[in-house]
């Protein structure tokens, strides 16, 4: 399928109206690596980290992680990556850690609450970034943020992180970029100072669409039930776009809907800017967006919302039609 879209691999990222997007892929494993030349990635703007916890039985050693992110880097060439710490938890349980008998695993101890209440496997994590980086740039994400404390928590967290490896010796990575996932309802309606702080934001569109529509990712019965096209979803998105552009907050979304064509030029007709999907969606959304004149589409998407409709799919199905 790559292959396909060859003639636009090296081209930018430009929509028919001008806008400019930036488009990176999703990694969790060695493997991923070769798609960043071969798809036209921009850089890896989701580094699932736990993948690499996930298919070990035992936890990996400080000196094999930071091996491993090094080797990431190095296959990055120069490229972004940016590194989620561990998103442990709800449906993702490390077979060497305890698992704890939960009600609702969802809305459960995972992600950076594991991180913040046991913090020894992220003091790690951070130390083994650190190290790997040895002076480079770092861009590290913390998932499954909730509130602005919860940031400022895990941002201590980096600052230990960062004395102890100087007083080690070990070159501070430079720059040292440091950002949260947005993936709670919650976190859209933080304390204007968080966006401020915050170095940036990426939108984890799958779970965010689950806390928003209260509607299990994981349940076939109920996971497609709502459409990431619904206009409630849609004008949600717009508010948490209007605060990053009110405190020039760098915003990107990297949730499965990326990666879908259509779900792709309407997150753009919405205002973002730096889209991060698996490798192998790059040239279908490449070759759409720079197809579609967001200008156009926005106004479907805006006429289809005063229309009081619930989604905005049906109508902008059909402007893609009529666009040929
Ligand atoms: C998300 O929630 O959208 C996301 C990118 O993270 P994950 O799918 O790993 O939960
Ligand atoms: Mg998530």
């Amino acid at each position: 399928a790559q292959e396909r879209y060859a003639s636009i691999r090296d081209l930018p990222a430009v929509t028919m109206c001008g806008e400019r997007l930036h488009l990176a892929m999703n990694a969790g494993l060695m493997a991923d690596l070769p798609s960043l030349a071969g798809s036209g990635a921009e850089g890896v703007g989701l580094f699932r980290t736990e993948l690499q916890f996930l298919i070990r039985n035992q936890m990996p050693r400080r000196s094999e992680l930071s091996a491993l992110y090094a080797r990431v880097m190095d296959a990055a060439e120069g490229r972004k990556v940016v590194f989620r710490t561990l998103d442990i938890g709800s449906d993702k349980v490390l077979s060497y850690m305890k698992p704890t008998e939960e009600p609702n695993p969802a809305l459960g101890w995972r992600a950076i609450r594991v991180g913040l209440d046991k913090p020894g496997v992220m003091r790690m994590q951070l130390q083994a970034l650190i190290r790997a980086a040895n002076g480079r740039p770092l861009t590290v994400m913390f998932p499954f943020v909730a509130q602005y404390e919860e940031y400022r928590a895990a941002c201590a967290e980096m600052d230990k992180a960062l004395d102890r490896e100087r007083i080690l010796g070990h070159p501070i990575p430079e720059p040292l970029e440091v950002g949260a996932m947005l993936e709670t309802p919650s976190l859209a309606f933080a304390p204007r100072r968080f966006f401020e702080e915050v170095q940036f934001l990426s939108i984890g569109g799958n779970d965010l669409k689950q806390f928003f529509f209260a509607a299990d990712r994981e349940n076939e019965r109920v996971r497609r039930r709502y459409d990431t096209l619904n206009v409630s979803f849609l004008t949600f998105l717009q508010g948490i776009v209007d605060r990053c552009t009110e405190t020039g907050t760098p915003l990107s979304f990297c949730g499965e809907d990326a990666g879908r064509p259509v779900e792709a030029i309407c997150l753009a007709a919405m205002g973002l800017r730096t889209l991060s999907m698996r490798p192998a969606s790059i040239g279908p959304v490449k070759s759409l967006l720079m197809r579609t004149d967001l200008r156009a589409l926005r106004e479907v998407i805006d006429r289809a919302r005063d229309e009081g409709r619930q989604s905005v799919r049906d109508p902008v199905m059909e402007f893609l039609r009529n666009q040929g």
